[in-house]
């Protein structure tokens, strides 16, 4: 890995991404900002862009991609925002002894929260109550029994990272049986696992998915899947639009091969399709499982500590698996 060096020198850094007030304020006179929204932007920075070592990538919908980093000759470390990172070319900045950071544990329990609330919600159908509630049917007549409950449920957790345990936890306070999907057993965990899908979807009526995005977990939610699940399948999705294969799900809520769908992520965001808005049988939300004031901050703040880490010449907080430092 490159060495940040402890010097006068002012070091230049990238913040690239909407700004926020952590990230413009957070940091000393020793370092000199420069600010890019867009990937667009980047091409105007063409006269400051050998001197920048550092990089905040401060949201997910701008791309550290190959041709990005390698505007910047001088790149150390790119400290990125939220814990999953299929926004970033891990393996680039690896090949080229750049790190790469993430923000994990400081919204575990917030996402966890999200996906619990979601899943009553779609469940016991709150946003339709609340609609009828709103409309003034009330008034009139009682709001039907849901067909949906948690209390005869069994829940297959996808991915039993720190936010699928997490969401374990909540379900062990509701008395809910637990069940995961990983690729090898989770250290510590006693819940069943399936190291097969199929037959975890086969097993349960609720998939809740909770593992990173990118090529090893596209599509992986798919129409063979939403059968397995049957008709009371209730499918939670608070990882990556990409991790479920939407006009599948779309399909399979339409026909009845699933009963429901709560979904905080979508393949294209911010574009949802009209399809699954005009549904009844679905509660969506705009991305928000870590978006509180409160754990937005802290993730801010661990985007700055890792970079004022870096360049005092300490370890990273929080590299990602695909970069580890070793010896600093
Ligand atoms: P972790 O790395 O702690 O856990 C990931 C889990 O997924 C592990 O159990 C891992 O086990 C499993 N997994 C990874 N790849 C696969 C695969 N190909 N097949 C099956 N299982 C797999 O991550 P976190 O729990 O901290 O976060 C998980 C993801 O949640 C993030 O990457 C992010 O995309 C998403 N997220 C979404 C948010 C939102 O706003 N909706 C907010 C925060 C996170 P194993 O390696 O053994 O397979």
């Amino acid at each position: 890995m490159a060495t940040g060096s402890i010097s006068s020198e002012k070091i230049d850094l990238l913040i690239y991404g909407p700004g926020r007030p952590i990230l413009q304020n957070g940091f000393s006179d020793q370092f000199v900002l420069h600010a890019a929204e867009t990937k667009h932007d980047l091409e105007r920075l063409a006269a400051v862009a050998e001197k920048i070592r550092g990089i905040a990538v401060t949201y997910h919908t701008v791309h550290a991609d190959k041709s990005a980093l390698a505007l910047f000759p001088k790149l150390e470390i790119v400290s990125s925002f939220g814990v999953g990172y299929d926004h970033v070319d891990s393996t680039y900045a690896r090949e080229h002894n750049i790190v790469v950071t993430n923000t994990p544990d400081v919204l575990t329990e917030e996402v966890a929260d999200v996906a619990m609330g979601l899943l009553i919600a779609t469940l016991r159908e709150f946003v339709k109550a609340d609609r009828y509630l709103r409309s003034g049917l009330w008034t009139t007549q009682n709001y039907p029994l849901s067909v949906g409950s948690l209390r005869d449920r069994k829940v297959g957790i996808v991915g039993m990272g720190r936010i699928g345990q997490a969401i374990g936890r909540r379900l062990d306070a509701s008395r809910v049986p637990v069940m995961y999907h990983s690729r090898k057993p989770a250290a510590d965990v006693s819940y069943k696992n399936y190291p097969d899908l199929i037959e975890m979807a086969k097993a349960v009526d609720t998939l809740i998915v909770i593992v990173p995005g990118g090529a090893a977990t596209a599509n992986m939610i798919n129409a063979e899947v939403l059968k397995a699940l049957g008709p009371r399948g209730v499918v939670i999705n608070v990882a990556r639009g990409s991790v479920v294969d939407e006009q599948a799900l779309i399909a399979a809520l339409k026909s009845g091969t699933i009963l429901a769908a709560g979904l905080d992520v979508f393949a294209k965001e911010p574009a949802v399709p009209e399809e699954l808005r005009a549904m009844q049988n679905v509660v969506l939300l705009p991305h928000i499982g870590s978006a509180s004031v409160v754990t937005r901050n802290a993730m801010d703040q661990l985007v700055v500590d890792n970079l004022k880490a870096w360049f005092a010449g300490k370890p990273p907080l929080t590299p990602v698996a695909e970069t580890p430092v070793k010896g600093r």
